[in-house]
Parts: structure tokens; sequence; C-alpha cells
């Protein structure tokens, strides 16, 4: 199975796609994660990338779409997949396309996760983190006992810069302005399948899961 996941920002894709990886056995592609492991290890791409994300603003194609095609290079290359948050432009989308047809890949579908604006800004800037034990927290659904106060070892959380509001709000922004022509793309294709992002995580996985078997029976 080969499929896209798409989705605002804090829609919880990367929390689906996980799930779909472990569950299907599927490769999980996600560029947000490689983008922050290149930062971390301070690679060149991690250089380039950096500025770009602590705006809020997309890296740019050409950087993204290389590091997928050299994924898809590799010998080990990922038959089976889920992609989360890549592509996000019509140029990446084209970029996917000619690397899975130069692999004769097929996708078997785009999920399209919906969520409000309000929403997203009300999940996301609620989210802190402990920067020692790296247990995660929601200032509404799961509060530290003592605020600022990590629960396991006592530490000061954190707030990743790309969850303060303002940041949230300017990737709301670039989302919508590059997502419609990336839906259009997917849904002239057939391949588009929307799927409401609200409830748990097991809720919305069936949801996924059931949308999936519906357009394509023998998966
Ligand atoms: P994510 O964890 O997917 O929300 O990504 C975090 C940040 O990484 C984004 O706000 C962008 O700055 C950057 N990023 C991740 N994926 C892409 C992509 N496909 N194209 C451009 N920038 C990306």
């Amino acid at each position: 199975m080969r499929l896209i996941l798409i989705g605002p920002p804090g829609s919880g894709k990367g929390t689906q796609a996980k799930l779909l990886s472990n569950r299907l056995k599927l490769a999980h592609i996600g560029t947000g994660d490689i983008l922050r492991e290149a930062i971390r290890e301070k690679t060149p791409l991690g250089r380039v990338a950096e500025p770009y994300i602590l705006r809020g603003e997309l890296v740019p194609d050409d950087l993204v779409n290389e590091v997928i095609a050299e994924r898809f290079r590799q010998e080990d290359r990922p038959e089976s997949f889920v992609t989360d948050g890549y592509p996000r432009t019509v140029a990446q989308a084209a970029a996917f396309d000619q690397v899975l047809r130069q692999q004769f890949l097929d996708l078997t579908g785009v999920l399209f996760l919906i969520v409000e604006d309000e929403e997203i800004v009300r999940r996301m800037t609620g989210r802190w983190s402990c920067p020692v034990c790296k247990s995660t927290y929601h200032l509404v659904n799961n509060p530290p006992r003592n605020p600022g106060i990590c629960d396991i070892c006592q530490s000061k959380l954190i707030q990743r810069v790309d969850d303060r509001e303002a940041t949230v709000r300017e990737r709301l922004r670039q989302y919508h302005m590059n997502t419609e022509g990336l839906l259009a793309h997917y849904r002239s294709r057939g391949l588009l399948h929307e799927v409401c992002g609200v409830g748990t995580i097991d809720q919305i996985y069936d949801k996924i899961v059931k949308e999936l078997k519906q357009a394509n029976p023998s998966c």
C-alpha cells in the first residue's frame, strides 16, 4: 500500500502515519522528522532548513524533493509507504509523481485529514514538553500537575518554537495557500479521500482504514 497523508499542521497526521506504518507495515516517510533530525545533527541540509522552520515557512521545494528522491534511489527504497508532510505543494507533488513513475510505483490513495483552523490553534499552542525526559503535556487535554513543571522529573517545561501561536497561524496561512492546488492535483486523478480529523486517535484511524477499504476492496 502506498499512501500520502495531507492535513494541516497539528491535525494528527503524524500520529496517524505512525499508526498506519506500524499496523500495516508501511515505511513512514515524514519530511518534518527528517528535517528536524538534520537540524539536530547540524548537517548541511539542517543548516539550510532551520531558518525556514523557525519562521514557520516551508523549506524550498528543491531541497525537500531531493531528500525524497534520494530516499527512493537507495537499494532499500520503500515499496510500501505512508508519507506524512510530503508533498506539500503542487511542485512537490509533480516531483514525487516523477520519482514514483521512475520506480514503477503507483499510489494507492491520498488521505486528506480535515480539521478547522481554530481547533488547530487550540491543539498546537497547548503542547508543552519536558526537555529532559521528553514527557509531553497539553494545557487543556493533559496538563501537568504543577503548571510549567514536568510531573516525572520536575524540570521546567518548554514549548517548541513552531508551536507558538504566531508560528502556528503563519503555518496555517501557508498550508491553505499551498493545499488547494495539491488537493486538486490528486482529486482529478480520483486518488483523494477526505476524512474528518476530529475524534480519538483510534476513531480517526478506523475512519481512515474504512475509507481505504471502500476505495480499494483488496486492501
Ligand atoms: P511537520 O512536522 O510536518 O509539521 O514539518 C515541520 C516543518 O518542516 C514545516 O513547518 C516546514 O518548515 C518543514 N517541512 C516539513 N515538510 C516539508 C515539505 N514537504 N516541504 C517544505 N517544508 C517542509
